[in-house]
């Protein structure tokens, strides 16, 4: 007859094992970019493994797509191994076919920043449908069917947004104010030194400062062992299920 402790002892290692082996899987399915990331920033993918989660953050880019600032972003995150997701402007889109494209087949998320860039709060039905509905439809048309978060301008969120959204709404939780002094340093430093595990990093690729900073940003925060993912794969990993119309700013673990 088989010695009771023994199955006990099994059990007591299978118990002890299984988190661990079911968050490793987890871990690997959810963050594909995380192999990537470590290896080519010389990290150790064994101890990362076996060892604490790594701080995941999302960088958010608004107000673009501007051809020659959002394209060498999309250069500087390809050979980066970096997703990130992009806020575009409804208005901005004719032309730029091709670089919404390259985007979603590179594995960025795309978003909707309203049509003209305005107040998306006490607008009528009409004028919200106007401003975020035909931004949808059009990006529908150039990268198809896609859940197309919404970030209004300004942050202006009210009750007739939340109403109208018709999917998540994205704010943030990290703002340099990229916009404002256009300093590459401050920028930088403002975000290196903020970031934290969860957060959603707020920029603008309409700026060539903006550009710099965010692929300085990527190198400094990837020496710090942080992984960078999509708004939708940062809830996920967070296990968040998004709904529309309610207002995100962060997934803190
Ligand atoms: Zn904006």
């Amino acid at each position: 007859m088989e010695k009771p402790w023994r199955g006990r002892l099994a059990f007591l290692v299978l118990a002890l094992l299984l988190p661990w082996a079911v968050g490793a899987l987890e871990s690997a399915a959810l963050l594909p970019v995380r192999g990537d990331a470590l290896i080519r920033t010389g990290g150790d993918l064994e101890t990362d493994f076996a060892g604490e989660e790594a701080p995941v953050v999302a960088l958010t880019f608004d107000d673009g797509p501007r051809r020659s600032t959002t394209g060498a972003l999309l250069e500087g995150l390809a050979q980066r191994g970096v997703h990130a997701t992009f806020f575009l402007v409804g208005e901005m889109l004719e032309g730029n076919e091709d670089l919404i494209r390259d985007m979603a087949a590179q594995g960025h998320q795309i978003g909707i920043h309203s049509y003209d860039h305005v107040w998306l709060t006490d607008l009528s039905a009409a004028d919200f449908e106007r401003e975020v509905g035909r931004t949808r439809e059009t990006l529908r048309s150039i990268a198809g069917e896609g859940s197309y978060l919404l970030r209004p301008p300004y942050g202006g969120v009210d009750r007739g947004v939340e109403k109208r959204a018709g999917s998540p709404i994205i704010l943030w939780s990290v703002d340099p104010e990229d916009w404002k002094d256009r300093d590459v340093e401050r920028i930088v430093s403002h975000i290196v030194s903020n970031a934290r595990d969860g957060d959603i990093i707020l920029m603008h690729d309409i700026y060539q400062s903006s550009v710099e900073a965010a692929l300085r940003v990527v190198d400094a925060l990837h020496e710090k062992g942080f992984l960078f993912v999509t708004v939708e794969e940062l809830a996920q990993h967070n296990h968040v299920e998004l709904e529309p119309g309610k207002v995100y700013r962060c997934f803190y673990p």
